[in-house]
């Protein structure tokens, strides 16, 4: 159910006398002693009541303040209006309802019925205990008593007015396509970011309709799915752990931060390129030290960690790395055993760590090791930082090789994506020292080789064109460089500096 109508109202009221006092306390007072001295022009009757939700205050010292009418307890559909004044003086009232109300709040068709009703149109599939509202539907000449119903499921969000006498549909609306709103967020990782919102009843949700309603929901620390975040004022997180919508906001960050990046350099729209937005589940089981992508769900989970050794597992080069194991599994598909497994990894970390980059976050300044945010006691910028995987010299984690051999399939592919990922940062970052996020990145090559590198913004292209163009769900280190070699000529040319590049950075992994 939804709070009830007068619940609804009392939550308006004190957002909007919350704003007023800010800046003026005396609108919304003088407004309803307006609408109290005008109750005609405001088609009040008796048991109206109204509550303030909006006050913009002109230069001229106009004030327009804006009310929702409630009726007998229960919300006025088409019953808010805006009470215009000037220096106290009344100046006019907009509103479309034409006559006072005057009916009864009892129904004769009962909520189960109206529900039912709604359900037939939706169908059986929706998520969750649907909600329902008495309201009054005052936008045509005879004013309704009604059922608001809402039913949802992840495909959609519907509103259904059903008349509470006749059981007549009276109207029906989405949720969804109505209202991206720009909330703010208090991140663990990211510092304050903005966040695309999606306006609904009641509030917003964490679901942003500009990028496919990529959405996160809330695991509760249990292992099943969850609701989407839901917030009164789209002010989302505390920046600590003790707001569980805090590392909420930081997957529905890195969503945001992925989703731009693919779509911004690589014209990828969404993970399976169709526009469609995944969602993040977060806050999943008890102490949980890891993240994965699930291709059967198309979302991404995230743990608490134990709060020992390891933070929420919510970094952004962690988000981005998820996401790209869903792009990996829609293009190659590598198979996650083996060197196609090591490349799988690879991929993800290459392609997180291009994110991490481009989102350029002053919190999250851009470097090459991954996961450095989760761990707990790293200091940011200090050069000793531990991380899970340092793509300049993946030999620092004691696990991963540098140099390839034809063992390394044998290895966790957590391990054998070392080879890749080095062979990427010195293809995009040459092998001369160089400093990112106060650590120093002093690659080593594994035959002595000196050399520049392509840069980043060419690194990733030929990366991406080779994942998505060349590789097969089975290819190893041999195929990879076949692969990147076919992509850079593509791009840059059969004869150019950065084919030759190419070959010269994974000769430097010994992949020859
Ligand atoms: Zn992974």
């Amino acid at each position: 159910m939804h709070p009830n109508a007068t619940r609804y109202a009392a939550a308006l009221l004190a957002m909007a006398v919350g704003n007023a006092l800010a800046a003026d306390p005396a609108p919304t007072g003088r407004a309803l002693g307006l609408l109290r001295s005008h109750a005609q022009a405001a088609r009040a009757s008796a048991p109206d009541r109204f509550v303030a939700r909006d006050v913009i205050v002109d230069k001229d010292g106009s004030q327009h303040v804006r009310f929702d009418r409630i009726y007998a307890g229960l919300k006025v559909i088409g019953g808010d209006l805006v009470m215009h004044s000037r220096h106290g003086r009344y100046q006019g009232v907009s509103l479309t309802q034409s006559e006072p109300l005057v009916l009864s709040v009892r129904p004769t068709f009962n909520s189960r019925a109206a529900i039912v009703a709604a359900g037939a149109e939706f169908g059986p599939d929706f998520s969750g205990t649907p909600e329902s509202a008495l309201v009054i539907d005052a936008r045509t000449s005879a004013p309704s008593l009604a059922w608001q119903v809402r039913l949802h499921n992840e495909r959609a969000d519907m509103t259904y007015l059903i008349d509470a006498h006749h059981g007549r549909m009276l109207d029906r609306w989405s949720n969804r396509e109505t209202a991206a709103a720009n909330g703010t967020a208090h991140s663990l990782y990211s510092g304050d970011v903005a966040l695309v919102t999606d306006s609904v009843f009641g509030g917003f949700e964490m679901r942003d309709p500009s990028r496919g309603n990529s959405r996160t929901i809330d695991g509760s620390n249990s292992r099943t799915s969850g609701r989407v975040y839901k917030d009164a004022d789209n002010v989302w997180g505390n920046g600590t752990v003790s707001d569980p919508a805090t590392g909420a906001a930081d997957a529905q960050y890195g969503a945001a931060m992925t989703w731009d990046y693919y779509k911004n350099i690589h014209h990828r729209t969404g993970i399976n390129n169709d526009g469609k937005g995944a969602y993040n589940r977060v806050h999943y089981g008890f102490g949980y030290n890891n993240a994965y992508w699930s291709d059967s769900c198309f979302c991404m989970t995230y743990g608490d960690g134990d709060g020992t050794h390891l933070m929420p597992i919510l970094s952004l080069d962690i988000t981005g790395h998820e996401m790209s194991h869903g792009v990996s599994a829609r293009t190659a598909n590598l198979i996650y055993s083996g060197e196609s497994g090591g490349l799988n990894e690879a991929n993800s970390d290459i392609m997180g760590t291009m994110v991490e980059f481009y989102a350029n976050n002053p919190k999250d300044t851009p470097d090459y090791l991954i996961g450095e945010q989760v761990f707990v006691g790293n200091i940011a910028g200090s050069a000793s930082q531990r991380a899970l995987r340092y793509m300049f010299n993946p030999s620092a984690d004691h696990a991963s090789p540098n140099c390839y051999d034809s063992n390394i399939g044998k290895l966790d592919v957590h391990y054998s994506s070392g080879v890749a990922n080095l062979f990427f940062y010195l293809l995009a970052e040459g092998t001369s020292a160089k400093t990112f996020s106060g650590v120093n990145h002093k690659p080593i090559t594994c035959n002595g080789s000196t050399f520049a590198g392509v840069g980043r913004d060419k690194a990733q292209k030929i990366w991406y064109r080779a994942l998505t163009v060349y590789f097969t769900s089975s290819t190893g280190y041999a195929g990879a460089r076949a692969a990147t070699i076919s992509a850079a000529r593509d791009l840059y040319g059969a004869t150019s500096a950065e084919a030759k590049m190419v070959a010269t950075a994974w000769s430097a992994v010994r992949v020859n």
